[in-house]
């Protein structure tokens, strides 16, 4: 039996196209007859029993509606509004029931049919007006749809924009940021080197004015001896011309050592300091040296030198440790007014070599120390004893040089021990440790 028949009212491109999906021939033939009497639509009418058959039109032909029976060979109920609305999402549904199915067809209308008609109690004018509004509504909900549709596009399109936006904004964000930053770090740059250079700045006034007056002492000494010497000296026994020819000799001596130590210092300051370790004999280097201290110091003091350990020769930078240990035996000599010993200890370790230098002079209060290594800084209790305060600062940079530590141990009135500790191995870490303290 041929599944498909069609008839047609005055067909043109306005008629309604119809599927009716319907497997009771007179329940399809009396919806034919009700159609044919509806004088004021047009239309054509697509007839199949099966729900097979519908969805091959489907795919074949488009339609305005579809009238589909809920109870076909080969589908019953729901499940065929479903399939149908599969395969046609927008073509309106009007279902067709018997007179007890109305819970269903309830049910349908939920399901996404427009409409339903129960089967005996149709009309032209219900199934004319069914069809009508099942068309208009699927039409205004198909637009509804495309609206949301747009809608949603557009929202989508919206929350790109924003998102797109978003990020620009972060990045710009980020990029300013960065940007304060880096002037924030130059500023703090800027604010460094001007601190710096305020401090040098007071650092060489201090300079200038302790050196101007540690000067006009020996400058005084040497113009008065000259003086007397000038007028007087005629007249003078050799002894006493002598005298005034070795206070002018000791006051240049003193004078040269003065500007020694300021341009040591202002090397030492601006990071130029140069860092040149030699192989040493320290026993040797120290012996003379302590020879060279002695002679001056007509036999008031006595320096004792002592080595302990096994003597090793080292890589020292020889300038800088004749800084150190010169400064550090003037001073106990110079603090030491009342004479006394000074014990010179060389001691020789696996990795390193120590210098202490004991004295038994006038100490340092304790309240003094810390500050000991400061530029200038000199204790409470140096008295009439001459001096700028530059001795030590200069050892400590020196030390520094070397890698070494230097500590003080001290007591009022008892006596005082500076020691002084450098590392053998120097010369492995030489170039690193040369180039980063003249770059500082
Ligand atoms: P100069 O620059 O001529 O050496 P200075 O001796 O005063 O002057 P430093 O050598 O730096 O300066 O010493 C700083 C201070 O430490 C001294 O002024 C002194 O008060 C104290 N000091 C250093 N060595 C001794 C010591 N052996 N005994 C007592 N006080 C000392
Ligand atoms: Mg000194």
């Amino acid at each position: 039996m041929d599944s498909t028949s069609s008839r047609r009212h005055a067909a043109t491109a306005n008629a309604i196209n119809i599927l009716l999906v319907e497997d009771n021939p007179a329940d399809a033939d009396l919806l034919g007859e009700i159609l044919e009497e509806a004088d004021e639509i047009e239309w054509s009418l697509v007839h199949v029993e099966r729900l097979k058959d519908a969805l091959q039109s489907l795919h074949e032909q488009d339609f305005d509606v579809v009238l589909l029976d809920l109870s076909l060979p080969d589908k019953q109920g729901l499940p065929t509004i479903a399939q149908t609305h599969e395969a046609a999402p927008d073509l309106p549904i009007v279902v067709l029931t018997g007179l007890s199915d109305k819970v269903i067809a309830l049910e349908a209308l939920r399901q996404g049919a427009q409409d339903y008609l129960v089967k005996g109690k149709i009309d032209t004018y219900t199934l004319v007006r069914a069809i009508r509004y099942a068309i208009e509504r699927a039409h205004t909900l198909k637009k509804l749809r495309q609206s949301e549709e747009q809608l949603q596009r557009l929202n989508e399109e919206l929350e790109r924009r924003v998102a797109e936006q978003t990020d620009e904004l972060r990045q710009k964000n980020q990029s300013l940021q960065s940007e304060i930053s880096e002037r924030q770090r130059l500023e703090e740059e800027l604010r460094h080197a001007l601190a710096k250079e305020k401090e040098l700045s007071d650092l060489k006034s201090r300079i200038i004015s302790v050196v101007s007056h540690e000067y006009r002492t020996p400058l005084a000494t040497i113009l008065s001896s000259t003086e007397l010497l000038e007028h007087y000296g005629h007249n003078w026994q050799e002894e006493k011309k002598q005298l005034h020819f070795h206070r002018i000799e000791s006051s240049v001596h003193h004078l040269t050592r003065l500007v020694n130590d300021v341009l040591m210092f202002s090397k030492a300051e601006a990071g130029k300091l140069e860092f040149n370790p030699v192989e040493l004999d320290v026993v040797e280097f120290c012996r003379d040296l302590v020879e060279e201290l002695q002679l001056p110091a007509q036999n008031q003091h006595s320096i004792n030198l002592r080595c302990l350990g096994t003597h090793l020769d080292v890589y020292l930078d020889e300038k800088l440790l004749r800084q150190i240990l010169s400064n550090l035996l003037s001073n106990a000599l110079k603090y030491s007014p009342d004479g006394g010993k000074i014990q010179f200890d060389l001691i020789f370790d696996q990795n390193t070599v120590t210098f202490r230098i004991q004295d038994e002079g006038i100490g340092i209060p304790a309240k003094d120390q810390p500050q000991l290594f400061d530029t200038f800084y000199r204790s409470s209790n140096v008295g009439t004893i001459s001096g700028t305060g530059l001795g030590l600062a200069i050892v400590k940079r020196c030390v520094d040089i070397h890698r070494g530590q230097i500590v003080v141990e001290s007591e009022e009135g008892v006596g005082t021990t500076f020691t002084v500790i450098l590392p053998l191995n120097i010369e492995i870490d030489l170039y690193v440790y040369g180039y980063s303290s003249l770059e500082n």
